[in-house]
C-alpha cells in the first residue's frame, strides 16, 4: 500500500492552512451524512453544533477528539482524511474493510468550535478545555465526557497541534509529531492502560520510521488530572496523545496533516505483524525526549546590554478578515546560547532596534529591525 498516493486519493481539498473555522466542515459532513454514520453531540458555549462520525462494525471502540484547543487544527484535517478514507471502502478495500470489522471509531472533529471560530486556544469563556476534565465547567468538555461515559471507549485519542518550539533532542530538528501516554499519578506509575498506549505509539513509531525518522518525540508526562488524557487513563482507558508539530518549510501544516494520517493508518493495520513487545516501556522511553529548544529564526551574537545574546524569534498567526497573516514575535533572549533556528542570522555582535529601541524585547510583535549603530534596516 503507497500512503502517500491513497492520502492524495481521499484528501479533503476542502481543508488548507491552520485556520479551520467550523463552517469548514461542510463537506466532512455533507458526506457523513449521506453515509448515515454523522451524529450531532450537543452544542458549544455559543451555540455552535458539536460534530460526531460514528463509523465502523468491530468490537474495538476507539474514541478520538481534535481541535479541543480551537487554533489547533493539523490533526483535524489528518482526522478528516482518515475518516474519508474509512468511508470510501472501494479505496484500498481490503485494508479498509479490515480495519472497520475490527474497530467502531467515535470521532469529534471539532471539540472548540468557538475556539475554532476566533483562532484561539481556550473557548468562548477564555477556558482552556484541556485543563477542564475535573472541574467539567464548560459545554464542550461535558459533551465529551457524555460521549466517554456511553461509547465506553477501549482506546482514547487526544488530538493536539504543537509549536515549532519543540525540537526532538538536541538534533536540531523538529519534532514533527509527538506522542504521550499520559501518567496516571505524580509518580507516573505505570498502569495496564499506560503500557497499552504505549506499545499502542511504539507501533506507530516503528511505522512511521520510513519517511519520518528522526523527527519524533516523546512529550513531557508530568502528571495533571485537569488534563483530560491524565484524566481518561487515571480511569483505566488506554490514551494516546498525538500533537502535530512542525516540519521544516510547511508553515501551513500540510505535510505534518500527511503524517498525522500516516500514523493513524500504522495504528489501526491489522495486517502489520502485531507488536510483541520485549520491553514496552524500554521501547517507549527510547523515544527522545521533545525539548523546547528550536525557535523560526535565532538572531546569533547580538550585543545587549554589553551581553552577547541569542534572540528566539517566532512566526504567529492571527485571522483578519477571515484570512491567517503571519507575524514574528520575540520570543524570548537567551543569554546561554542553548535555542537553536530553523534559520539563523549572526549579528557578531552587533546591537539592534527592534521597533526602533532597545531592550526588553520578549514579546514584542515585530515591525521594524535595524542595527543600532548604521541604521541599517535588516529585512527578514
Ligand atoms: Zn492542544
Amino acid at each position: 500500500m503507497n500512503i502517500k498516493s491513497l492520502h492524495i486519493a481521499v484528501k479533503d481539498t476542502s481543508l488548507s492552512g491552520r485556520y479551520l473555522p467550523e463552517n469548514r466542515l461542510e463537506s466532512l459532513i455533507a458526506l457523513a451524512k449521506k453515509r448515515d454514520v454523522y451524529r450531532l453531540l450537543g452544542s458549544s458555549e455559543l451555540d455552535q453544533d458539536i460534530h460526531g462520525i460514528l463509523i465502523g462494525r468491530g468490537d474495538k471502540r476507539i474514541l478520538a477528539w481534535s481541535q479541543m484547543h480551537g487554533n489547533e487544527s493539523t490533526t483535524t484535517k489528518g482526522v478528516v482524511d482518515f475518516v474519508r478514507l474509512l468511508l470510501q471502502e472501494s479505496v484500498a478495500s481490503d485494508f479498509v474493510s479490515a480495519v472497520l470489522n475490527q474497530h467502531t471509531f467515535l470521532i469529534i472533529p471539532m471539540l472548540n468550535p468557538d475556539g475554532a471560530q476566533v483562532y484561539s486556544r481556550e473557548n468562548a469563556n477564555g477556558v482552556d478545555l484541556n485543563r477542564d476534565a475535573l472541574n467539567q465547567s464548560q459545554r464542550e468538555i461535558r459533551v465529551l465526557m457524555r460521549q466517554f461515559d456511553a461509547f465506553k471507549p477501549d482506546l482514547c485519542l487526544n488530538l493536539h497541534d504543537q509549536r515549532s518550539l519543540y525540537g526532538v533532542g538536541n538534533l536540531r530538528v523538529p519534532a514533527t509529531l509527538s506522542f504521550l501516554s499520559p501518567s496516571i499519578d505524580a509518580q507516573r506509575s505505570l498502569s495496564p492502560a499506560r503500557i497499552e498506549a504505549m506499545s499502542l505509539i511504539v507501533k506507530m513509531v516503528l511505522g512511521l520510521q520510513e519517511h519520518l525518522a528522526g523527527q519524533i518525540g516523546r512529550y513531557d508526562d508530568g502528571f495533571n488530572e485537569s488534563c483530560v488524557g491524565d484524566f481518561f487513563q487515571k480511569k483505566g482507558v488506554p490514551t494516546i496523545l498525538i500533537e502535530a508539530g512542525h516540519f521544516v518549510g510547511d508553515d501551513a501544516r500540510e505535510q505534518t496533516r500527511y503524517f498525522v494520517f500516516e500514523a493513524l493508518l500504522y495504528l489501526f493495520q491489522t495486517s502489520l505483524k502485531p507488536y510483541i513487545a520485549q520491553d514496552v516501556v524500554a521501547d517507549y522511553l527510547a523515544i527522545p525526549d521533545n525539548h523546547k529548544n528550536m525557535r523560526d529564526l535565532v538572531f546569533k551574537n547580538v550585543s545587549l546590554k554589553g551581553v552577547l545574546v541569542s534572540l528566539g524569534l517566532q512566526k504567529e498567526y492571527e485571522i483578519i478578515n477571515n484570512q491567517e497573516q503571519q507575524y514574528l514575535r520575540i520570543e524570548d533572549v537567551d543569554p546561554d546560547h542553548v535555542i537553536m533556528g530553523y534559520t539563523e542570522i549572526d549579528f557578531k555582535g552587533e546591537e539592534l532596534l527592534i521597533n526602533s529601541h532597545e531592550n526588553d524585547f520578549e514579546g514584542e510583535k515585530i515591525a521594524t529591525i535595524e542595527l543600532k549603530k548604521s541604521k541599517k534596516l535588516i529585512k527578514i
